[in-house]
């Protein structure tokens, strides 16, 4: 696998104004530092212990994103440093989020992650639990909600994934047109892994979460 050359040949691929999210989940340092050295600032984990220890021994400099499911009970470990949340997928968890931010001092960006895949195991918000929290977003003082977040199901079934990210950034545009609370801006829809996100940028992705593309198969 020649790291480099594979973040290099992807980039080419990625239209201006989508950002690429390295995903390092598993990955050693080693591989990591490769990236780094290509020129790669921004990578995703979905783990707690992984991204803590990861931001402890690589370049401070690195954005780390949390992009997988997380539990409000964790929070803390990653709130000192964290740079985005891809995954708020409850208003407990943002509330949690809030409260820790507030106590490092810091605000804290983050995602709504919908639920758009037909599969169970996916997480994520229906449109009516997203709806219901914007009353109370407001209050939360150091979150900045900027965009959504969804993973299409696992299938080759293209119009079929197709139209998860469709339905997506249909909500995303319904938002942006919506009088939404002071701390929450409809700007990032980060949506597409290494399968799928050729189609999800045509349906208007601004982040691509990429990792077996650039590191091989974990
Ligand atoms: C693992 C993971 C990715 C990257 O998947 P690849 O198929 O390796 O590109 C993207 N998003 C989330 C939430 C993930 O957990």
């Amino acid at each position: 696998m020649n790291i480099k050359k594979n973040i290099t040949n992807v980039r080419l691929t990625l239209p201006e104004g989508v950002q690429l999210i390295v995903v390092s989940k598993t990955q050693s340092n080693e591989n990591i530092q490769e990236a780094y050295h290509g020129g790669q600032r921004i990578f995703g984990e979905n783990k707690v212990q992984e991204l803590v220890l990861k931001h402890e021994s690589l370049p401070s400099d690195i954005e780390w994103h949390m992009i997988g499911h997380l539990q409000s009970n964790k929070v803390k470990y990653i709130a000192p440093f964290v740079s985005l949340i891809h995954s708020i997928d409850s208003y407990k968890l943002l509330k949690e989020v809030d409260k820790q931010a507030s106590k490092n001092k810091r605000q804290i960006k983050c995602l709504l992650q919908m639920h758009i895949a037909t599969e169970e195991t996916k997480f994520g918000l229906s449109e009516e639990e997203l709806i219901s929290m914007l009353a109370t977003i407001g209050e939360l003082q150091h979150v900045q909600i900027i965009g959504l977040m969804g993973m299409a199901t696992f299938t080759d079934n293209t119009s079929k994934v197709k139209a998860e990210f469709g339905t997506l950034k249909t909500i995303f545009e319904k938002l942006k047109s919506m009088n939404l609370p002071k701390n929450m801006v409809m700007k990032e829809l980060s949506m597409g892994m290494s399968g799928d996100y050729a189609m999800a940028i045509e349906e208007g992705s601004t982040m691509v979460r990429i990792g077996s593309s650039i590191f091989g198969a974990r």
